[in-house]
This record gives C-alpha cells, structure tokens and sequence, in this order.
C-alpha cells in the first residue's frame, strides 16, 4: 500500500502517553505529536484545507502565487503543497525566527522576506503589512491569511478533533492547545465539545500577549503588548479563528520557562520537540491543581526541535539570555582537564 503524494501523509498522527515529565498530574497525560506531518507542524493540516478552499472557491488559480505573512511552519505546509500542486509561495516572516525555518522554506523553492519584529502591525514594514503589499501588486497572487481565514480552524474541526476522539475513545476530559492563530485549539474543540461538552479547554498564551487578558476582561489591552521570545504563540491582536467561547481558560507561561521545558522534554520523554510545546508543558504543570484521578488529558505538540537547534537546543544561547547559569561538569571539560594535567 502507498501515498499517491507526500500531501496524503498529513493527518493522522500519534497520541503518546507523557511517563515522566507529567509525573505530578494525577491524570493521564497524553500527548498529540504533530511531527509526523511531512512539514514537521501541525500546519499541515490549515495549509492543505485554506489551498483547496481557495481552489474550489476560485480564489487560487492554476499557476497562481501564494502570499503568506508566517513564522514558517504555515508556510512549510503552503509551501509543500504548493511543490506538488505547481504554485509558487513567497513568505513574509519577522526577524525573531529561527533562521533555520527560512532556509527550510527556502529548500521548497519558496521565496522569504525578513521584516523587523518590533514595529506595530499596521507599519509599512511589518510581515502583515509587506505580505498585503506583494498580494496587490503581484499579479494571480492570492494570500490565505491563516489568522482570519476560517479553514484554519475548520481543518481542526474536521482532523484533528476527530482523531483524539477516536484516539482517546471518547475519554478525553481536558484540551491543552497554544494559541497563535487560534485555529488548532478553536476548531478541535468546537468538535470535541459537540461530542462531550463537559471537555475542558485550556489555551496557552505567552506573557507579551493579549489573548489572557481579553478573555478575562474582555478589554483589549495595548499594555499587556511586548516583545516576547517563544515562537509561534501568543498575539497582539484578536485573530477571527480564536473562538473565545470554546476556551475555557488561558495560561500564561513565561520565555525561560518554555524554553527550558523544551529541553526537559527531550530529555524525559525522548520527543524532540519545539519551543510552544515546552510553553504547552510548563503551563500544564502551572495548572496541575485542576486535574483529578481518572481524567484524560490531551495535550498538542505542534511542532518539531530541529528548528529550534540555535535556540533552546543551545547552551550558548541560553546563557546569554540568563536562561541558565551553571556550568555544567561535562565529558568535554573533564576530557580537557585532564588533557592540561598531562601537559
Ligand atoms: N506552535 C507553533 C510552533 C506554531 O507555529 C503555531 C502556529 N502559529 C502554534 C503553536 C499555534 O497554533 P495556532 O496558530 O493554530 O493557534
């Protein structure tokens, strides 16, 4: 038996039960690993759904160019499908990023625009504005804007929430998803609560956003606005596919926080995964109190460490951020010790 195409190996991924990291939960904590989809993210999913969307609507037509602001697992899933159904991608991504997403999108043919970080969404220079800029001016181009565009979240309804359904038979009690877009966490629970509506949704957001603060308030608040370092989470703005209503709960987790639960996991857990899984996991370990015996905890893993090498994966760059302190006792440095004894 085979795929007709790499596009037929999105979805389906594996459900893996978390031994060590979540020792302290009472429940069972399960955790949905994203990795297996050919671009590596749980982005696959919204890509292929907002391309053949876009297709049967007539928005994208043959040969068209795909325009995208993303911080490139989006537009690793853009970027796949469009090798295989002949489209071109040019991307539009922010200076924070690791550099190894952009030659990653590079190595699909795609084109990427490094724009500043640190601007206001609606400046000339910002990866939103650029990225509206080349759809006006190039021509059969079409932008999916995954923040608005609502086959995001249809593709979790249609996917993603189905699978832990049946993965869990039934018995999953609580969802715990990053919030970017919001897609992920908006439609798979919107499935999941039309199954059980007693399942409980807890999304991840990081200080320097404003989903938090919105959802308790319902003011949006510039001040909770700054510059933060985890990828892939967190907003500041409101993105059309955040459902507020389907989320039960925010938790926000801190930069080193995340990124040192990233290494945590890897090396508990032997999955190598991304930095907002390391958020995922340090803000189920802040809400450990709302868990009980007996319940089903399924918790999203979007994407994969490779692409985070430079960063979490690297002891260098966490000391320059005072991430960690001590210097380690490691084979190199007993190596070199006794190298100077010699001498
Ligand atoms: N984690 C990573 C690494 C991501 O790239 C994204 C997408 N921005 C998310 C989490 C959040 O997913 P969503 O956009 O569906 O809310």
């Amino acid at each position: 038996m085979w795929y007709n195409n790499i596009l037929e190996t999105v979805g389906n991924t594996p459900l893996v039960k978390l031994n060590k990291i979540a020792k302290d939960i009472p429940a069972t904590v399960l955790a949905k690993i994203e990795t297996t989809n050919p671009g590596n993210s749980i982005k696959d999913r919204m890509a292929l759904k907002m391309i053949e969307d876009a297709e049967k609507s007539g928005k994208l037509k043959p040969g068209g160019t795909i325009i995208e602001g993303t911080s490139g697992n989006t537009g690793m899933g853009l970027a796949i499908a469009a090798v295989i159904k002949g489209y071109k991608c040019i991307f539009t991504s922010t200076d924070k990023q690791s550099k190894e997403k952009f030659d990653a999108l590079r190595a699909f043919g795609a084109e990427v625009i490094v724009c500043p970080t640190n601007v206001e969404p609606e400046d000339p220079r910002s990866y939103y504005s650029v990225s509206s800029r080349l759809e006006r001016e190039v021509p059969n181009s079409w932008k999916p804007n995954q923040y608005d565009n609502l086959s995001n979240s249809q593709a979790h309804y249609e996917q993603t929430g189905p699978e832990i359904w049946a993965q869990t038979e039934g018995k999953i009690t609580h969802l715990i998803a990053g919030v970017g877009t919001g897609g992920t966490i908006s439609g798979t629970a919107r499935y999941l609560k039309e199954q059980n509506p007693n399942i409980k949704v807890l999304g991840i957001d990081t200080y320097g956003s404003v989903f938090k603060k919105y959802k308790e308030t319902g003011e949006f608040d510039k001040n909770e606005i700054y510059p933060y370092i985890t990828e892939g989470i967190g907003e500041d703005f409101l993105p059309q596919n955040v459902d507020f209503s389907l989320i039960d709960h925010f938790e926000k987790v801190t930069d080193m926080d995340a990124a040192l639960m990233t290494r945590e996991i890897a090396r508990k857990e032997a999955i190598f995964a991304g930095n907002s899984t390391g958020s995922a996991v340090a803000g189920l370990l802040q809400m450990k109190d709302m868990f009980k015996e007996g319940d089903v905890v399924v918790i999203i893993f979007p994407d994969h460490g490779t692409r985070y090498l430079g960063k979490m994966y690297n002891d260098d760059w966490l000391r320059d951020r005072g991430f960690i302190k001590e210097e380690k006792l490691t084979a190199r440095h007993i190596l070199s010790r006794k190298e100077s004894q010699e001498i």
